[in-house]
């Protein structure tokens, strides 16, 4: 499923020059300190990103990236979250939150407090929300593979008539996202719209685009932040929340 033309999702552009930030600057557990190269995306940013507007109009970087501190600072001011317009879009219906495990759970419980924290504290409207978990395969080592596997999963009838926001943590190729869709278009969902924390700039694109995109990043392997390579580095979310979360893998 292509998006909606004329609705293009904002996203906060990271560079295919940016270099990332000095691995030496962040706390990087022992384990992991020879794997790592850079850190791409601090844990705050991604923090504060879930606060940008749609609204707000990103102008895609050129060259440089500002630091990350800078950005923080400079979209806070003008953000309307991206948790509210989620609720919004919704509209007031039951929503069920479909959180795509592994890599997606850190992603979708930080989204989930702010719609929560949103429900809780607006006085005119607030989405009845449900959760649910699906698992999916369709990685090998750090290459996407054709074929991609529903491994978990609750009985998906529970969507039909429902409105539900897939939660990703990463589109590359969009194989992914288009098997999931296809598949549960089958169960006739109210609506379903996607939300990605990061969408990768690559050639091997099938042009599929989420409704809402945290970040759009160079076509680099990234882990942390839940996100594996053959599990390992999801434990890299356990960091404090201020420091790194994304990186980029020295091995490739
Ligand atoms: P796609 O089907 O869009 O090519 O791949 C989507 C899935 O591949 C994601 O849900 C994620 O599991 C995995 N993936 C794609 N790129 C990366 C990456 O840079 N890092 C990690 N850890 N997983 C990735």
């Amino acid at each position: 499923r292509r998006q909606t033309p004329g609705i293009m999702a904002s996203f906060l552009e990271i560079s295919d020059e940016s270099r990332g930030h000095e691995l030496s600057l962040f706390c990087v557990p022992k384990h992991y300190e020879e794997d790592l190269d850079s850190v791409i995306i601090p844990s705050g940013l991604i923090r504060d990103r879930k606060c940008i507007t749609s609204e707000l109009n990103l102008q895609p970087s050129s060259s440089t990236v500002p630091p990350a501190m800078e950005l923080r600072s400079e979209f806070k001011q003008k953000t309307e979250r991206l948790a509210r317009d989620i609720v919004r879009d919704m509209g007031g219906h039951h929503m069920v939150a479909l959180c795509v495990l592994k890599g997606g759970y850190k992603f979708f419980a930080d989204l989930m407090d702010f719609i929560k924290t949103l429900n809780q504290n607006s006085e005119h409207s607030s989405v009845p929300l449900s959760v649910d978990f699906i698992r999916l395969k369709s990685y090998s080592n750090d290459q996407s593979t054709n074929c991609v596997k529903v491994i978990g999963g609750d009985e998906l009838s529970a969507l039909t008539g429902k409105n539900v926001l897939i939660v990703e943590d990463i589109v590359e190729t969009g194989r992914t996202m288009e098997t999931l869709l296809k598949l549960l278009h089958e169960y006739q969902p109210k609506m379903v719209k996607v939300v990605s924390l990061l969408v990768k700039r690559t050639p091997r694109s099938s042009g599929y685009r989420p409704d809402y995109i945290g970040f759009e990043v160079p076509d680099k392997f990234l882990v942390g932040y839940a996100l594996d390579y053959n599990e390992y580095f999801r434990d890299l979310s356990d960091l404090e929340e201020t420091i790194t979360v994304s990186f980029g893998l020295r091995r490739r």
